[in-house]
């Protein structure tokens, strides 16, 4: 028996799409992204899917560590660093490497009593204004760095794009310009590149590249599907119809009464909601597929159903199955049509959604 919503996950696909992050990097080594549960993709089971990248990211520590109790072995760089002591022990213990990005992190490296050195990653930042150094500040740090006793040698560089998805911006430009100046004098390992950078800024692609939603065969461009790169979707969200009934002229449909039927329509009730992280902001319209044909989302989503329009699929009986996006529905047109991207809809699946793996 399938449970009633189930996402499945086509793990090969992945081996897919790392290779096509190859096409445009050959000689970069790759740095597989897997933070926030391999963006819903099951932490454990994309590390173990992607073995011969050369290393992998996550966002936390604990994620860090989470990887290395499953035998996770090679590098793992924890992107947002360590936040205290203790974080930086487990990191040392654990044998994970560091994003640093702050002075009160070089306090605490330089402070710090520890037997092995950690690798780290110094992160500038160029435009995106979150975390890293300033230019102006770029150069203490990494003489901190390059001199402290618990540091790994080489200390890499790295820094973030904050628009890269948009092809017409000028601001990819001006942080590469930016990142490149302040670092030509370094012979450090250097990364800049994010899916997008890899895909459409040439010029981001350094000694490393750090591909996230594109190994999960999305894009990262608005108005553009996964597919039409040549990447291969690794998700798809199901569930099935559990009733069928028809409604009558007049009578209104879920919470809110929000839709309400011009004349007699047959609908379906579907196991979904956004208790499983289908997304409550889904439009009226928003494409659902029942029996692999393309019908459409009536009325407000709820916690655990939504309800779909069955007129143009008269045959349609309840356990009938439903797929909310994947096969010939890209979860880039339903970001779309719940007014987001692609990344919140993979990684805001919820625990109640089995996984089953293909
Ligand atoms: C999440 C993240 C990435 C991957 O971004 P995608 O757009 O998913 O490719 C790369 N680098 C850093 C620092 C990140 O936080």
């Amino acid at each position: 028996m399938t449970p009633a919503a189930y996402a499945l996950l086509n793990y090969p696909a992945l081996r897919h799409n790392l290779a096509k992050v190859r096409e445009p990097a050959p000689s970069a080594k790759i740095m597989a992204v897997i933070k926030a549960n391999a963006y819903g993709h099951g932490l454990i089971e994309v590390a173990k899917t992607l073995v011969g990248v050369d290393a992998f990211a996550v966002a936390r520590v604990d994620e860090g560590v989470r990887l290395r109790q499953a035998g996770t072995g090679g590098c793992i760089v924890v992107l947002e660093g360590f936040t205290c002591g203790e974080e930086l022990q487990l990191l040392l213990e654990h044998g994970l490497e560091a994003v640093v990005h702050g002075v009160w992190q070089l306090d605490l490296l330089e402070e710090t009593q520890a037997a092995g050195k950690l690798p780290v990653w110094l992160k500038l930042d160029t435009g995106m204004g979150r975390l890293g150094f300033t230019r102006s500040e770029l150069p203490m740090a990494y003489r901190r760095l390059s001199r402290c006793h618990n540091v790994a040698d080489p200390v890499h560089l790295m820094t973030h794009l904050a628009n890269a998805d948009d092809l017409q911006d000028p601001k990819t430009g001006q942080q590469l310009a930016l990142f490149h100046a302040a670092t030509v004098d370094y012979s450090a390992p250097k990364t800049l590149a994010n899916s997008a950078g890899i895909l459409a800024w040439p010029d981001s692609i350094a000694d490393w590249v750090r591909p996230g939603i594109m190994l999960y065969g999305v894009s990262p461009f608005p108005g553009q599907c996964g597919r039409q790169l040549g990447l291969q979707p690794v998700m798809s969200l199901h569930s099935r119809l559990i009733a069928v009934k028809t409604i009558a002229a007049g009578d209104s449909v879920g919470y809110g009464g929000q839709w309400t039927a011009r004349r007699s329509t047959r609908l379906g009730v579907v196991a979904i909601g956004y208790g499983d992280g289908y997304p409550r902001q889904a439009k009226t319209g928003t494409p659902v597929l029942v029996n692999d044909v393309r019908t459409a989302l009536i009325g407000r989503v709820s916690m655990d159903m939504i309800t779909v329009d069955l007129e143009n699929c008269p045959e349609a009986r309840p356990g009938d199955p439903v797929t909310l996006w994947g096969g010939g529905l890209p979860v880039e047109e339903i970001a779309c049509c719940a007014d987001t991207i692609p990344y919140t809809l993979l990684c805001g699946i919820t625990q109640r959604v089995q996984i089953v793996a293909r």
